[in-house]
């Protein structure tokens, strides 16, 4: 299921998120809205698909990813939600929540 957000980026345009990744959009036509990896300046990544302009369901699926950072990402999410979690449920100063957030990870 893809998720669209209209303000996903720090350009403010329209961002997708699918599957682990996320898109920029790059066009759009009468049918069709054209999203490119968002990693495409960064990485290179020429990954692209294709939405119907009016459902939002999938055209096209996405090409091959050549970015590396869907690995890199997940990790940092669910660190992210380790520090969140740890800063509700216990009383760790900010140091501590990170420092033992990373102890965690690496286990
Ligand atoms: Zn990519």
């Amino acid at each position: 299921m893809a998720t669209i957000s209209n303000n996903g980026t720090t350009k403010n345009k329209p961002r997708l998120d699918l599957g682990g990744y996320s898109y920029i959009k790059d066009r759009s036509s009468d049918e069709k809205t054209y999203w490119r990896c968002i990693k495409y300046s960064l990485d290179r990544c020429r990954s692209r698909l294709h939405t119907c302009i009016l459902t939002n369901a999938i055209k096209k699926s996405p090409t091959k990813h050549t970015c590396k950072v869907d690995g890199t990402t997940l990790q940092l999410r669910i660190f992210n939600e380790h520090i969140a979690h740890r800063a509700v449920s216990t009383q760790e100063t900010p140091d501590t929540i990170i420092s033992n957030c990373y102890k965690a990870t690496d286990e």
